[in-house]
């Protein structure tokens, strides 16, 4: 079998190998000279910027990919488990740190809400059985068909999936800065709280489960090694080289063309771009049904991403590892973001400092960052040539007055990515940072299948397919091939 796969992203690399661990002969072809996709990585002056993923969770998704050949993970990376996950911050100075210790966790809850730790603890439990069904049972099998869709509603009604994350949390927690903080989740994977299906409230249990880890030397490595893994395989890698086109001859897949003209024969294609790509710019010539063009309209894009990296000569030992900065308006800057389209200055983000664990991200004597903050995608018609710089400097201003003292004068290398670059770099539709986002009437048999609704021999993979955004959901999504192949 030849498998033609487009795009590297996690999602994209992971069903490269298991399908060559299935011998299919695989070509990966890759638009940038690099790979990764979110998970790029960009070095400046002595500085590693991880662009994107930096919370490893469920690390097990990863070595998988190593076993598939009798290799060792830890001949190729080392992931090591942090104490603290999360640092909360609110705008009143309050601090939380969240972690998988149960003490700290009891004292820190009943130092501001009395009450609170026993609905802590029955949320705990409740998301264990979300995340038994959402997870262990559905992550990683197909949904292409809609009776097996029927018969899992029962259950899902059970699990509450018509709330949000956010009344989910809140029929167990009353304070309401735990409540932001234990409803935090969808923000991980392109939702807002207060309108993503509980289902996504798995998320809380997952990490509690394995817990939160950080490769060292950055989420590139893994990429770099999953790199050496396919290459050792003999999986052959094409970089800086688009796919315009899916060849089709009635309805079938045949090959798909490259920017440089060349033809590449493939029996199947697994495509890791994102799913509107796919099929509005890549598979022109198949006319789809009336239910998919309606699907493909009706669906909701995940929220943009402003992500402003930098690295400083002074060293903010206070930082921890991951920090997330709730602004005063949090509900509002959400909707603002999420339905409004608008930009509004009580941002909220978060401020991912791998130096707290990994010196060798910076030079020595200086400190490595980047501050994420949730914007809307351009569906806004927001120009990011004249707001960018705007942003930076109210990002900059606000982390100065927070977290990071006499910023300014210590910044010595910075640049930043808007949903500018999502849309032209990574070809994602109104350049959202997620893909589609993380709705009930948009997940599993309501997302983009795995296995193509309107193309024979073409396979999805990547986030905006079953199960959806963050590297184990992506990495599941390669799975569910194990069981379609
Ligand atoms: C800033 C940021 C922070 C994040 N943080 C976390 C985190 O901490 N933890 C976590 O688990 N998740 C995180 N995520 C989410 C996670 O990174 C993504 O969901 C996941 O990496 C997406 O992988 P993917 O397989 O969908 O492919 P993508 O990473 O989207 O890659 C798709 C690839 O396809 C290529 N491509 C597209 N079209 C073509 C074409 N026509 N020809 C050739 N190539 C093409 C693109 O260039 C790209 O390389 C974050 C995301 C972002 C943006």
């Amino acid at each position: 079998m030849n498998s033609v796969v487009i795009g590297s992203g996690f999602g994209g690399i992971a069903a490269a190998l298991r399908l060559r661990a299935k011998n299919h002969k695989v070509t990966l072809v890759e638009k940038h000279p690099d790979l990764g996709g979110r998970a790029r990585v960009f070095k400046k002056n002595g500085f590693t910027f991880d662009a994107g993923p930096t919370v490893i969770t469920a690390p097990y998704l990863i070595y998988e990919l190593f076993k598939l050949f009798n290799k060792k993970p830890e001949d190729y990376i080392k992931i090591s488990s942090l104490d603290t996950w999360y640092r909360f911050v609110f705008e009143d100075g309050y601090k939380f740190d969240y972690s998988g210790n149960e003490n700290s966790m009891k004292n820190q809850i009943e130092k501001i809400s009395k009450d609170d730790f026993d609905g802590y603890q029955k949320l705990v439990k409740f998301t264990k059985k979300i995340f038994d069904k959402g997870f262990v049972e559905l992550s990683d099998v197909p949904f292409d068909k809609s009776f097996f869709m029927i018969k899992q509603l029962p259950a899902l009604l059970k699990l509450r999936s018509y709330n949000s994350v956010y009344s989910l949390v809140s029929s167990f927690i009353k304070n309401e800065k735990l409540r932001r903080i234990f409803s935090m989740h969808p923000l991980l994977v392109g939702g807002n709280p207060f309108t993503t299906t509980s289902i996504y409230g798995l998320i809380l249990y997952l990490e509690k489960k394995w817990g939160i880890h950080y490769s060292i030397g950055g989420t590139g490595q893994i990429i770099n090694a999953l790199e050496k893994l396919m290459l050792e395989e003999d999986i052959k890698i094409i970089k800086g080289c688009e796919v315009i086109n899916i060849i089709t001859n009635k309805n079938k897949i045949q090959a798909v063309k490259l920017a440089n003209e060349k033809e590449l024969q493939a029996d199947n294609v697994i495509c890791n771009a994102d799913p509107p790509a796919i099929y509005n710019e890549l598979l022109k010539e198949i006319k789809s049904n009336l239910l998919f063009t309606w699907k493909k309209k009706r669906m909701d894009y995940s929220m943009g991403l402003f992500v402003y990296y930098f690295g400083t000569k002074k060293i903010y030992n206070d930082v921890e590892h991951h920090t997330i900065k709730f602004g005063d308006k949090y509900k509002k800057h959400l909707d603002d973001i999420f339905e409004k389209k608008k930009l509004n200055k009580d941002i909220s983000f978060y401020l991912h400092r791998p130096t707290a664990t990994d010196k060798s991200m910076a030079p020595e004597g200086h400190d490595c960052f980047y501050v994420l903050v949730p914007v809307p995608n351009n569906q806004s018609k927001i120009d990011w040539s004249i707001e960018g710089d705007k942003m930076k400097t109210l990002v900059i201003n606000k982390m100065e007055n927070s977290l990071l003292p006499n910023l300014k004068e210590n910044i010595v290398e910075d640049f930043y990515l808007t949903p500018d670059y999502f849309e032209k770099e990574l070809n994602t539709k109104h350049g959202s940072g997620f893909s589609i986002q993380p709705k009930f009437s948009q997940s599993a048999y309501f997302r983009f299948h795995n296995k193509s609704e309107i193309c024979d021999g073409l396979y999805l993979v990547g986030a905006g397919t079953h199960p959806g955004a963050g590297i184990p959901g992506v990495l599941s999504s390669a799975k569910i091939l194990d069981k379609i192949f």
